[in-house]
């Protein structure tokens, strides 16, 4: 069971990954921890600080060959949840190509839809807590327009599919994750 969740930053999807793997008992995958703990001082690490502290996409050729290791793990076999990936559309066709080789497919791609407003106001929020270098304004902003530009386009490739979702993200996040347990039907025990 592959399942991905698209929305912008600070639409939840960090919190309903870690508490959907939980129920499911697959690992989550975010590319943005991924590329964080990347952060070194090697030339890799360097490269990729910069883009996430300028809130940029990180290149796909970057992305993809971290992400793929991970999803060769053995704990990835019966399946993980995607947070943050795919970015783009290049990489939703790579996730694609990558899984028909596999003979796997997605089994849901979950839109996460939370006014821009209401975002601007939780990842300040998280910028106390959390101490994120890309949750300050300036940054916020870019990541927004970086959202609007290069992954909503990722939304219409998916829109068409039967097992594309929006899930209404400006309720509260148990809200939230019911609505998202009522459309797992046939995935939670495929
Ligand atoms: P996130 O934790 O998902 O908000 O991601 C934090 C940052 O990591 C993003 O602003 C990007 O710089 C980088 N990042 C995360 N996922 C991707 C991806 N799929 N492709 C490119 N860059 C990414």
């Amino acid at each position: 069971m592959v399942i991905v969740f698209i929305g912008p930053p600070g639409a939840g999807k960090g919190t309903q990954c870690r508490r959907l793997a939980a129920h499911l008992g697959v690992p989550h995958l975010s590319t943005g921890e991924l590329l964080r703990d990347t952060r070194d001082d090697s030339d890799l690490g360097r490269l990729v600080a910069g883009y996430i502290d300028a809130g940029r996409l990180a290149p796909d050729d970057v992305v993809l060959p971290i992400l793929t290791k991970r999803l060769s793990n053995e704990d990835c076999a019966n399946g993980c949840l995607l947070d943050g990936f795919p970015r783009n559309v290049n990489q939703a066709e790579m996730l694609d190509q990558y899984l028909a080789d596999r003979g796997q497919r997605l089994d849901l791609v979950l839109h996460l839809d939370v006014g821009r407003q209401e975002l601007i106001k939780r990842l300040l929020r998280r910028a106390k807590t959390e101490q994120r270098v890309d949750d300050t304004e300036d940054v916020i902003a870019k990541r927004l327009d970086v959202f609007h530009r290069q992954t909503a386009p990722v939304l219409d490739y998916y829109r068409d599919q039967d097992h594309f979702v929006v899930i209404n993200g400006m309720q509260s996040p148990d809200e939230v994750f019911s609505e998202i347990l009522s459309h797992l039907g046939g995935s939670e025990t495929s």
